[in-house]
């Protein structure tokens, strides 16, 4: 394999080799923390570039494109001489070898940083994806799965301004029943119809919250720019929890605000309500009503997502580390961010961006202070808060013993996660895209993108940059 001349010197002196796996929020922290150190660093990720997730669910409505939350990992490290990054699927650790398989070939370390975050956890699902109809079940991780479905509620948005004749409660369990009973063309015909209009989001947590809030803006703009050929919301977009209580770990009253933030915007949210089985009719809740559609997003559920692992070693989704992130039965393995789990602290680490970015600064300092022999200090977290954004003008924070609504809380959102994304040019687009966006009460462009794109999308050869045709005159208002 090629080795770029910025490293070769740092090979040739020897110098103690760190590889890092995962470029997200935790890994290339690691890698920025030991840039220009007397170590020789490789940091390798499947992508080429670094996904902001928080501001995931605002591609999938077309307020932001993928350039504005994606950032090219090279640029990130472009003045770490000591640091090189490989663009490559990492296979398996052998760990008596010290060694990493990947498929752009072995890598040997003497220090070894796994970092490669969660997963949507879809085989948990109750019937398997595939058994459900074909790409009706979503999950929201990276740009690809985010361009998918922001394509699909596109065509699902589309559809709709097919009247739905004497639409049913979809919560009335007899009513699927007797519809289906009738068997006649007429309610078959309804019953689709109601499948083809009707988004199920599962999972309550903050995901679940901003995504519904942003799928209820963007059909609420919608129907206002295709003067009203929409049905009403409140058939199409369902959000399913299995708590008492939408957005666990918030305060009480920031629940309830988002509750009512949520239904006053025509989602129609369903407390204690357990996924029990998915199939192509829809989704059967353990109470067993059903609510017939073709679209799940998945957002519950989410699991370490460690590379598969031969010899000795944990085989649990979240690797379980020490306090000072080395594994447990491994002093030159650390792990960080979303796919580690502390095994001292009461409450296990949240995954959260903050949590994954003190990680990595911290595992590059413990990997410094080992090199030098030094003994090695144990993690903390620290955590601020958590906030949530609501649709527009409205959100809902939490720092420390102060809590907030509404526009305040939306603005504080606005500026936190601008201030928190990589790259000055990322953070004024996004500013740009923001203001014009609120200021005219819908994107200037609203286009429909092929999933088929996402296999090709690198930051190098970025296919969202290029024009795109457009399938839908409402999503193409210029
Ligand atoms: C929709 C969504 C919204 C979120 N909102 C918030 C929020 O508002 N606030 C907050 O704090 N957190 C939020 N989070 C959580 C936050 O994004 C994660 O906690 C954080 O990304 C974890 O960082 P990480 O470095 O552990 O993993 P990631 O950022 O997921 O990075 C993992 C990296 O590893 C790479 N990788 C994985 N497997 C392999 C392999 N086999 N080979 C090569 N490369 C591989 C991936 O390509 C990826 O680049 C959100 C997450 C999602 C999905």
């Amino acid at each position: 394999m090629t080795v770029p001349t910025k490293v070769m010197k740092h090979e040739r002196l020897q110098l103690p080799r760190v590889v890092i796996l995962g470029a997200g929020f935790a890994g290339l922290e690691v890698a920025q923390q030991l840039a220009q150190k007397a170590l020789c660093v490789t940091l390798i990720d499947r992508q080429d570039h670094h996904t902001f997730q928080p501001l995931l669910h605002q591609v999938v409505t077309a307020e932001l494109e993928a350039q504005q939350i994606c950032y090219p990992i090279r640029s990130a490290l472009r003045r770490a001489r000591n640091v090189r990054f490989v663009q490559a699927e990492v296979h398996h650790i052998q760990t008596r070898q010290r060694q990493v398989k990947t498929s752009a070939g072995g890598f040997d370390y003497d220090f070894l940083v796994i970092a490669t975050g969660a997963t949507s956890h879809l085989e948990i699902l109750p019937g398997s994806p595939s058994a459900a109809a074909p790409n009706s079940v979503f999950g929201l991780k990276t740009i690809g799965d985010a361009i998918a479905l922001r394509h699909h509620l596109a065509k699902v948005l589309a559809r709709a301004h097919r009247p739905i004749s004497a639409a049913p409660d979809l919560f009335a369990p007899t009513q699927f029943e007797s519809v289906q009973s009738a068997s006649t063309q007429a309610a078959h015909t309804t019953v689709e119809s109601m499948a083809d209009q009707t988004v199920v989001i599962v999972g309550g947590g903050a995901t679940g919250v901003e995504l519904a809030g942003a799928i209820a803006g963007w059909c609420k703009r919608s129907r206002h720019n295709a003067a009203a050929c929409l049905p009403h919301p409140a058939k199409k977009l369902v959000l399913l929890h299995s708590r008492d209580r939408l957005l666990p770990g918030f305060r009480p009253r920031l629940q309830r605000y988002a509750l009512k933030q949520l239904q006053a915007m025509g989602v129609d949210v369903h407390c204690l309500k357990r996924v029990q089985l998915l199939s192509s009719q829809g989704v059967q809740l353990s109470d067993g009503q059903l609510i017939p559609t073709k679209t799940v997003i998945w957002t519950t559920g989410v699991r370490g997502n460690p590379p598969a692992w031969k010899g000795e070693g944990p085989t649990t989704h979240r690797l379980p580390v020490r306090p000072t992130l080395q594994l447990l039965e491994d002093d030159h393995i650390y792990a960080v961010g979303d796919v580690a789990a502390g095994t001292s602290e009461a409450e296990p680490w949240p995954m959260l961006a903050s949590v994954a970015v003190q990680q990595g600064r911290f595992a590059a300092r413990n990997i410094r202070r080992q090199a030098q022999g030094q003994r090695l200090k144990p993690f903390r977290m620290r955590h601020w808060g958590a906030m949530a954004i609501l649709g527009r003008h409205a959100a809902v924070v939490q720092l420390g013993p102060l809590t907030l609504t509404g526009v305040v809380a939306w603005l504080i959102w606005l500026a936190v996660h601008l201030m928190l994304l990589r790259g000055m040019r990322q953070r004024l687009t996004t500013l740009l895209r923001w203001s014009e966006s609120y200021r005219y009460r819908s994107p200037r462009v609203r286009s429909s993108v092929s999933p088929s794109m996402t296999a090709s999308m690198s930051m190098t050869t970025s296919a969202s940059s290029r024009p795109q045709p457009c399938s839908h005159p409402i999503f193409c208002a210029k």
